[in-house]
């Protein structure tokens, strides 16, 4: 293949297979619902949701009504699944969350009277799933709203609840007493919905041991090689790899001052590569400094971010104009470049930019 004059993104469909293989692995019994939300952490909801059915996945969570309804589009007719939207009843999703055959996720009382109130327009119970908020304080109904809901029989009537859930806010430190403290809230609150299936882990909770699995759980970043405790993990193949090619190698003096402003001042003789790619492609520019690219075999700092272009220092590397230099992917790690940019690795994903050309490795079905 010839090299490519531009940022290239690979996306690795059998590596994704892989990741999903090992997190079923340690989700023993319960299901794997992979978290699709954001456009399959912005690498194609499509191919990635048409690989992980091939792969035995049946249950899916998107965030947006449109992201629902884009993902049984690409999964239909032929690849039957159950499609959460976890912004749940909204405004008028009522018909489109229909049509599509999603169940919502509800997660607050005015959701749930929208929903009952539905259920009675069409005449049909209706699926629906319930989000409990134990202790993230974001989203769903408190344990107390809970109960009230289940004793007033009527607030329910009507819906077919089959899945009780909840998100926890400290899963990737292990030892955080907020997870037992959310895990006990949780435990009260799904034995009021005996016939619900439950669910409280996503990609770290999965690793916090059994009694946080319940009977399924909602992967998001892990199935794409993100570590879940917000490090590299060894366990896990990395999904998403970014190249660009090297425009130009120059040698920098003592006192050059590199790219805008003046943060970058040179005090010794340095080698550096100019390379084809910058925050447009989705190197966040926050990386600079911390971050790294790998190239000829080691990891190489990232000097400067800039929209198009980016400055990384080679030493005495050998070099050449047109040479990829790798950006993410199995070496330049994606928890470490979240971590150097002060992020997550799962806004890295989602801001690999729509400019670099896209490839697929692996087949999506
Ligand atoms: C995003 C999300 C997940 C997946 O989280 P990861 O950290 O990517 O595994 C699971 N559940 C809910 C409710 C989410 O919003």
């Amino acid at each position: 293949m010839a090299e490519p004059a531009a940022a290239r993104l690979t996306v690795d469909l059998d590596a994704l297979a892989y990741n999903h293989a090992v997190l079923c692995a340690e989700a023993a019994s319960a299901e794997v619902a992979p978290v699709l939300k954001s456009d399959g952490y912005g690498l194609g909801a499509g191919p990635v949701a048409r690989r992980l059915w091939a792969e035995g996945a049946r249950s899916f969570f998107v965030a947006r009504l449109a992201e629902g309804e884009a993902l049984r589009a690409a999964l239909a007719p032929a690849r039957p699944a159950t499609i959460y939207v976890l912004d749940g009843m909204t405004d008028g999703a009522a018909p489109r969350l229909d049509a599509a055959g999603l169940t919502p996720v509800l997660c607050s009382l005015q959701q749930i009277a929208a929903a009952a109130t539905h259920a009675a327009d069409i005449g049909r119970p209706l699926p629906v799933a319930l989000n409990i908020d134990t202790g993230m304080c974001r989203q769903g109904l408190t344990p107390d709203e809970t109960r009230a809901v289940v004793l007033a029989i009527d607030r329910l009537r009507g819906l077919d609840v089959r899945l009780v859930m909840s998100h926890l806010g400290s899963a990737a430190e292990i030892g955080n007493p907020r997870n037992v403290s959310q895990l006990s809230r949780f435990l009260e609150v799904r034995s009021l919905f005996p016939k619900a299936r439950a669910s409280l882990a996503a990609s770290a909770g999965l690793f916090l041991g059994a009694d946080y699995r319940f009977d399924l759980v909602r992967p998001g970043i892990s199935l794409f090689g993100g570590g879940p405790l917000e490090q590299p993990d060894a366990r896990l193949r990395a999904v998403a790899t970014l190249t660009a090619p090297i425009l130009d190698i120059r040698n920098l003096r003592p006192g050059d001052i590199l790219g805008y402003g003046e943060s970058v001042r040179v005090d010794a003789a340095t080698r550096v590569a100019v390379v084809v790619a910058g925050y447009t492609d989705g190197v966040i520019r926050a990386a600079k400094g911390a971050g790294y690219a790998w190239f000829a075999g080691a990891r190489r700092r990232l000097l400067i971010v800039n929209m198009d272009i980016l400055v990384i220092e080679i030493g005495d590397a050998e070099a050449d104009v047109g040479q990829p230099v790798e950006l993410l992917g199995a070496n330049a790690q994606l928890d470490d470049l979240a971590a150097a940019g002060g992020t997550v690795a799962h806004e890295i994903l989602v801001r690999l930019s729509r400019r670099a050309e896209r490839i697929y490795l692996g087949k999506a079905q």
